[in-house]
């Protein structure tokens, strides 16, 4: 292996994107490994051979952006079919929309409110004792009150991150709008959609140039570095330097396969926020391809737990010892001079597939002109 390439570990888009960028500016070979036998990351989609539908295998994954050159980006490198991503929850009463709108004020209620008459409704639902919320729980009282919270946040909360939403900062409810429209859209973004033909096929197209090479099947090892002018490291980042401060704590999920004929849930996504259902939410994937038509129908019943050694790392917890940690880690990370660290992993942090594909769309020009120059590489900002 010649000095003069770079190695990126991770296949996913973080990885991928990054060895686009730089092949394209760069007259260096790059390298990319995946430890996994497939490309595209958590986003890898398969066709089911038994079905035909196109199976997001690490979650469903609903591509959303406002950023205008990311949209163009990834629409150079696949088709992209029109989805938005229409959150239900089945509760004993019924199915209602979630984030909270006007529709599931009404429909919870058995109310007929207008728009301003529901904001004015649930302002006095909300508990005033509540100045400043400090954490998930306040903040979804002080806002929506308790009978909402209970119904819809609590128990899917507790659920998927195993804790109390009064240990979980108010970062985690923000992410919920709740509206006073009959907007049931999940995201505000300006673009959204799911590549026709899948994740996979789109990184595949990414990582389709004649400077790049792929090797699936393929751990990183610290020993690979002497090899290469630069790595970009995208896995996680207590793992590259051997957990030796202890592990950063990940939530996992898993599913339990079931296959029908026809239709089971009408619908892509169904959560089920009651605290006496074990699984969180169920996902029939063809929906999420609804310009296909398929007589077969594959339900993932989807399960929280704590990330184990063995687990894919999924969600990170960010509660206050992680936090320390992860400030520890990224202290190590800083210093280095021959290592990039990049994407959800290896940042810890959660970051959405446009938020990954920003990042390295803003980094890689800054250190592809820092490895010309023979310059300190630049550092992330979240780092
Ligand atoms: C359940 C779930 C649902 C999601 N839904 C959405 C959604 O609807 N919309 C959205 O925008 N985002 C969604 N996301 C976020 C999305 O998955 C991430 O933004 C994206 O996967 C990040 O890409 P990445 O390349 O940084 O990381 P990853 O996709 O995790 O890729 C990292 C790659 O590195 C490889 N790797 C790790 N360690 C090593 C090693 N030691 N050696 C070799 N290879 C290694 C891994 O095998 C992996 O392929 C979801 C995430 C989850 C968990």
């Amino acid at each position: 292996m010649s000095t003069s390439r770079i190695l990126i570990v991770g296949a996913g888009f973080s990885g991928a994107v990054a060895a686009r960028e730089l092949a394209a500016i760069q007259d260096r070979k790059i390298l990319v490994i995946d430890e996994r036998e497939h490309m595209g990351g958590n986003c890898h989609t398969k066709r089911d051979p038994t079905s035909g539908i196109m199976l997001h295998r690490y979650g469903p994954h609903i591509f959303h952006t406002s950023r205008e050159d990311v949209w163009a980006y990834v629409n150079r490198f696949a088709e992209f079919g029109p989805f938005i991503n229409r959150v239900k929850a089945r509760i004993k009463r019924g199915v209602f929309s979630l984030p909270i709108n006007l529709g599931t004020i009404n429909q919870f209620f058995g109310r007929n409110f207008s728009s301003e008459e529901a904001r004015a409704f649930i302002g006095t639902l909300g508990d005033s004792r509540i100045d400043e919320p400090r954490n998930f729980e306040e903040y979804a009282l002080k806002f929506v009150g308790r009978e909402l919270y209970e119904t819809f946040f609590y128990g899917y909360t507790q659920k998927q991150w195993g804790c109390e939403p009064r240990e979980l900062p108010t970062s985690v409810i923000k992410r919920l709008p709740i509206r006073f429209t009959e907007d049931d859209n999940y995201y505000s973004d300006r673009f959204q959609g799911i590549p026709r033909e899948g994740y996979t096929a789109l990184i595949k197209r990414v990582l389709d140039h004649p400077d790049i090479e792929v090797k699936l099947g393929t751990a990183w090892q610290a020993g690979m570095a002497g090899e290469f002018e630069h790595v970009i490291f995208t896995g996680p980042l207590d793992q590259y330097y051997g957990h030796h401060l202890g592990r950063l704590g990940y939530r996992t999920v898993f599913w339990e396969r079931s296959d029908h004929l026809g239709d089971y849930q009408g619908h892509a996504l169904m959560n089920y926020p009651e605290v006496g259902i074990p699984f969180i939410r169920k996902i029939e994937h063809k929906h999420f391809a609804p310009w296909e038509e398929h007589e077969k129908t594959v339900v993932y019943t989807e399960f929280s737990k704590e990330s184990g050694a063995a687990d894919i790392p999924f969600y990170p917890k960010s509660l206050g010892p992680d936090k320390i940690l992860q400030a520890r880690y990224l202290e190590q990370a800083r210093s280095e001079t021959k290592v990039s660290f990049l994407g959800r992993l290896a940042t810890y942090r959660y970051l959405d597939m446009h938020q990954v594909i920003s990042e390295a769309l803003d980094f890689t020009p800054r250190l592809a002109e820092a490895i010309r120059r023979g310059q300190p590489r630049p550092v992330l900002p979240a780092l």
